[in-house]
């Protein structure tokens, strides 16, 4: 396994005609933890996402991913298809995205879109050892089970995402992000929205995401109590730039932080 960061974010810049959104950002997200991205309203955090998932195409700057094997992908030269499928980087965003009308089990399925296709024109060859379209669809429904039980769903397997409570439909866009089985997941404030219990619930998520799979999770979050519970280390940005980093501890004690979201700077 490399021991290089996952991600290595290096000099990104991203201007919106005069507006300078993100200058000059550098940072990296270690393998195996959860690195948060914090900042007042507008700092650029989300711009950050759209340009390390392919939304956006930086103005400047460099965003690589580390693969296990050593490879290297510069996501700043791919498009947002690419990014999820090749560099295998998933992502929510701030607005839930579900498809309401189809069950919990089919969003999860649909995740897996990918994986089904591939194996769609192998129906024959699992005479000769190659895995059919019946062993892949076998595959993404217990992976897609595994994950309803894991965010304690299988009982609402059948029902439209769009019938489940707020907290529910947000675990469940994580539990779709995961069923990519990606290398990064990148989440945009997924405790927007929660009540105390259910952020409680996705913070001890996260923590499993990354304790038991070792899966490395990039968080955007403006509720503090789950950012400064669950984070390993984290980017505070303010008007585009970084302003801190570090563990939980050093940045709540950093003076520009404190006077960034006081807003006496
Ligand atoms: P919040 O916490 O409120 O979601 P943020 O830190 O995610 O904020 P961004 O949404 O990245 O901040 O916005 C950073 C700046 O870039 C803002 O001034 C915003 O208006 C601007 N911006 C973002 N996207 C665009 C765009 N597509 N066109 C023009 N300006 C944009």
């Amino acid at each position: 396994m490399s021991g290089e960061p996952i991600l290595s974010v290096d000099r990104l810049t991203m201007r919106f005609g005069g507006i300078i959104a993100v200058q000059d950002l550098s940072f990296a997200a270690e393998r195996g933890k959860i690195t948060a991205l914090i900042g007042p309203n507008g700092a650029g955090k989300t711009t950050v996402f759209n340009c390390i998932t392919g939304f956006y195409k930086p103005t400047g700057g460099t965003i690589r991913l580390n693969h296990d094997d050593g490879r290297q992908t510069a996501l700043e030269r791919l498009n947002d298809f690419r990014i999820a499928k090749q560099a295998k980087v998933a992502r929510t965003f701030q607005n839930i995205r579900l498809f309401p009308g189809m069950t919990a089990l089919e969003n999860l399925m649909v995740a897996q879109h990918n994986a089904l296709m591939r194996a769609s024109g192998f129906t024959f060859l699992g005479l000769i050892g190659v895995p059919t379209y019946r062993d892949a669809e076998t595959r993404a429904i217990a992976l897609a089970t595994d994950w309803l039980k894991r965010i304690n769903l299988l009982d609402r397997a059948d029902d439209a995402a769009g019938n489940l409570a707020y907290g529910d439909q947000r675990r469940l866009e994580i539990a779709r992000a995961m069923c990519t089985e990606p290398a990064l997941l990148c989440l945009d404030e997924p405790a927007a929205g929660l009540n105390a219990r259910e952020s409680a619930s996705l913070s001890e998520l996260l923590q499993s995401i990354r304790g038991e799979l070792g899966t490395s999770i990039l968080l955007i979050e403006h509720d503090m109590s789950v950012v400064m519970e669950i984070s390993d280390h984290i980017v505070v940005m303010d008007h585009g730039v970084k302003i801190a980093q570090g563990s939980p501890r050093e940045v709540r004690d950093d003076a520009k932080v404190i006077a960034a979201y006081l807003g006496t700077d």
